[in-house]
Parts: C-alpha cells; structure tokens; sequence
C-alpha cells in the first residue's frame, strides 16, 4: 500500500483496490475498517490499531493510506 500513501479512499475504493491488486482474491470480506490503526472492531485484523495498521480512519466512511 506505499504507493497509496496519505491518499484518502471511501470504503468502496477501498474494496475496488483490493480487487485490482488481489483479483485471485475474494474481497467480499475485505473491510477498510479491520484495518485502522485508530479503529478496532470485531474480528478485526491483527494490524489494527499497531503501527502495521494500512489505515487511518478520520470520518466514518473515509480512510487514509499510512
Ligand atoms: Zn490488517
């Protein structure tokens, strides 16, 4: 996600890039939101709110590329 750094996505963008970086992937289950480093939830991804975590979630829809 490096090249994407400080760029600022909505979740859907999110997904949109996942699927053009992982196609072998299913991105049905890839949530912006399990990935925040000021935002944990449920189930959430073992990055989130380390300093691995890929975004930083200022609004509720948005997310910045660290
Ligand atoms: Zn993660």
């Amino acid at each position: 996600m490096l090249q994407y750094k400080g760029r600022t996505f909505t979740a859907g963008e999110v997904k949109r890039l996942f699927e053009e970086r992982y196609p072998h992937l299913k991105v049905d289950w890839v949530q912006a939101a399990d990935h925040c480093i000021d935002h944990i939830c449920k189930d959430a991804c073992q990055c989130a709110q380390t300093e691995d975590a890929i975004f930083h979630r200022p609004a509720y829809t948005t997310y910045i590329a660290l």
